[in-house]
């Protein structure tokens, strides 16, 4: 297995040179664009690595699965529906408004920005910062690993530089769909984009939800089925930005990444793999990652369909 993860890692390699790193967060402007990793979670307690599947990098967008989750474990399904719909946009995951109709929930969905923030301000907590130490903590607890912690120079460089964060969250506000201060949502919805993590941390996250909400390790039930469900099935449809429909077709399974370089990847009751490769295509994904991802499935038999 990790000779298959090398060789796919050494194939893929060569699509780095199409994709380029983000540059709109300027502290991800850093990331060195030749980084590629790869850590896969098998549901039988094996795992595999290549590359540099040990080094950090933030979390960005694929936080906001765990955000989901949270969201359903604190409101329930009925709950956090009330407030987010479920529906890809087909837009890029900033985009202000998506429709040309005043903006309604049921116009986003979780795993784009709009749909993210709002879903910063369903979690329980008596202040925005107890919100982001059990969304934090959340994260470590799924990933097994309770070092995880923020990026504060990622963390800084979202809130100076996110004006469209900003002009989508008081959009909401304008519209309704959000009560609380924004600058306090948006306080915990960048330090929620700013965790740092790696690919193992990653892959050990899918490998929970491909459980159903079992811990990978210790099988202790941490969220009902249902819940895993949902957001798998949500990652299924609108994981991959406006990208997710040819994702599905090449890969075949639940997935969501990150403008930091990430990929997470649920393979229902088998696997959980974690990609990190910076250079990303114009949609903001991982154009060697996601290369790497469809072989892994192609040799693998991963794709669900
Ligand atoms: N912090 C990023 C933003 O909201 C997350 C984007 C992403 O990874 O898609 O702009």
């Amino acid at each position: 297995m990790e000779e298959l993860l090398e060789q796919i890692l050494s194939e893929c390699r060569p699509f780095i040179q199409k994709g380029k790193v983000a540059t709109y967060i300027p502290e991800l402007a850093k990331q060195e664009p030749n980084d590629f990793g790869i850590y896969v979670q098998n549901s039988d307690g094996s795992h595999y690595c290549a590359g540099d599947c040990t080094k950090h990098f933030t979390i960005q967008s694929i936080v906001k699965p765990v955000l989901l989750l949270l969201a359903l474990m604190d409101n329930g399904v009925e709950g956090v529906c009330a407030h987010v719909g479920v529906e890809a946009t087909g837009k890029p995951f900033d985009a202000i408004n998506v429709s040309d109709k005043s903006l309604l929930s049921e116009h986003f969905n979780p795993m784009v920005n709009a749909g993210a923030i709002v879903l910063c301000s369903l979690l329980k907590g008596e202040s925005y910062d107890v919100r982001f130490e059990r969304l934090l903590n959340l994260v470590r607890q799924l990933a097994d690993n309770p070092e995880i912690g923020v990026d504060e120079a990622v963390f800084r460089s979202e809130q100076e530089c996110g004006y469209k964060n900003r002009a989508l969250a008081y959009l909401l506000k304008a519209h309704g769909l959000l009560q609380d201060d924004v600058e306090a949502v948006l306080r915990c919805y960048f330090r929620a984009c700013s965790i740092r993590v790696c690919s193992r941390d990653l892959a050990h996250i899918g490998m929970t939800l491909a459980n159903h909400g079992r811990h990978f390790k210790t099988d202790e039930r941490l969220f009902p089925a249902e819940y895993a469900r949902f957001v798998n099935a949500v990652l299924m449809t609108c994981g991959m930005y406006d990208g997710s429909g040819e994702f599905a077709i090449r890969v075949g399974i639940p997935a969501k990444s990150g403008v930091g370089g990430g990929i997470m990847g649920v393979v229902p009751t088998r696997m959980g793999i974690g990609i990190y490769s910076p250079a990303l295509d114009e949609k903001g994904n991982s154009v060697a990652g996601i290369r790497a991802l469809e072989q892994l499935s192609k040799r693998m038999y991963l794709g669900i369909f």
